[in-house]
């Protein structure tokens, strides 16, 4: 069958996947705790006649699809949790649960995932080897994170490569996006609680304050990433909330101050650098200052970068697909984050992203936006460059 007739074919059946995507859109559900959609999911791989496995992290649902022929295991992942924040669009498929909003699109990464294995299913014949159909809860949190734990599950353990895919709202429905190499950062959250001896504001002398301490700590960890780390390593990090004292109250030294942020990095020695050095800033600092600390790291997501062999594939049957014109080398990595670094840790695997973007529409929000919205027109472009490229990967 041509691209043409593939992606006619998957046109023909997609409003079937349009309403699985809006039905998850109305009702999302975060992290590990997500009952209905995985029962949504069971639903659906079972009704394409493939095998169902679940039970091996909470709320993951794996499809298998065994052709009976030898080759190769070929996984594709979907991620499946939505966020805890409010939905403002005004949108016939606005959430129904308050303050739970899929504002990243993990909604359309199961829903195109879900066409992919209908796809497949459909075509059994042609192909050979086994998929592997991975729906996976917690890619935003809470840590460890879905991926890690499938990983350590075992039900991967025999897949050759494994592929993924992220909405993108900066290019329109029906681009891929590719990239060789490093394509997203490590993403670790970090703490810092500090403990000193608060007093009149007229007199600091008899206190141990807090708040110069969290000041010297913040610059000083500019200073570790601008002074410690190779300028030719990218780092960041970021200091996000900083919580003492009492607005209304100007006279009082406070006693206790936390602050937290997170780091990212697109290397693993100088992500594990900084998760060292900015502990010990934080000591340091505060033991100068006669000030307690207690700093807390919450490890989350390694660096990863694209298998460029897997990327060939995936450009190739994006190209075939959709024509060159819609497909898009990306020039710069993220510095975002996305667990899906957990399977390339083990696994031959590449990741691409797919424009959801319409202005047009007025779909133009950003990720984690309360307005993000996917085109759905971006729903069987996607489903058709996933089967393909799986297809090539199988060999078929
Ligand atoms: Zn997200
Ligand atoms: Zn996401």
């Amino acid at each position: 069958m041509s691209c043409a007739d593939m992606l006619a074919e998957v046109r023909a059946g997609v409003d079937k996947f349009i309403a699985i995507r809006r039905d998850l859109h109305m009702h999302p559900e975060k992290g590990f705790d997500l009952p209905r959609t995985s029962a949504l999911v069971k639903r659906e791989l079972e009704s394409y006649g493939l095998e169902v496995q679940t039970g091996f992290v909470p709320c993951a649902v794996l499809g298998v699809l065994r052709t009976g022929r030898p080759g190769k295991t070929v996984a594709i992942r979907a991620d499946m949790d939505a966020l805890g924040m409010q939905d403002l669009k005004d949108v016939p498929y606005k959430s129904q649960n308050d303050g739970v909003c899929h504002a990243c699109g993990h909604d359309s990464h199961t829903a195109i995932l879900l066409g992919t294995a209908k796809y497949l299913s459909d075509h059994r014949d042609e192909l050979k080897g086994t998929v592997k159909f991975v729906f996976q809860p917690a890619e935003e949190g809470p840590a460890p994170g879905g991926a890690k734990l499938i990983m350590e599950s075992g039900v991967l353990d025999d897949v050759d490569v494994i592929i993924g895919a992220h909405t993108q709202p900066r290019y329109p429905a029906g681009t891929v996006i590719y990239r060789y190499n490093e394509m997203y950062g490590s993403g670790d959250f970090f703490e810092v609680h500090l403990k000193g001896v608060g007093g009149h504001a007229a007199a600091p002398q008899n206190a141990h304050d807090v708040i110069t301490t969290a000041a010297q700590i913040i610059n000083a960890y500019q200073c570790v990433k601008a002074r410690e780390c190779a300028p030719m390593k990218s780092s960041v990090v970021s200091v996000c909330s900083v919580n003492a004292g009492v607005l209304s109250t100007k006279n009082v030294l406070p006693d206790e101050l936390t602050f937290g942020g997170t780091f990212r990095t697109h290397d693993d020695a100088t992500r594990s650098y900084l998760s060292k050095r900015l502990e010990e800033v934080a000591n340091g600092i505060s033991a100068l200052n006669g000030v307690k600390c207690d700093f807390k790291l919450e490890p989350l997501f390694p660096p990863f970068g694209n298998d460029n062999e897997v990327t060939d594939v995936i450009r190739q049957a994006a190209t075939d697909v959709l024509g060159a014109e819609h497909v898009v080398e990306m020039t710069e990595p993220f510095m975002g984050s996305e667990d899906f670094a957990h399977y390339t840790k083990k696994i031959k695997a590449a990741f691409f992203l797919f424009g959801v973007g319409n202005e047009a529409k007025g779909i133009t929000a950003y990720y984690h936006n309360p307005r993000f919205d996917v085109d759905e027109d971006a729903i069987a472009p996607t489903i058709a460059v996933m089967a393909e490229t799986a297809k090539r990967l199988l060999g078929c």
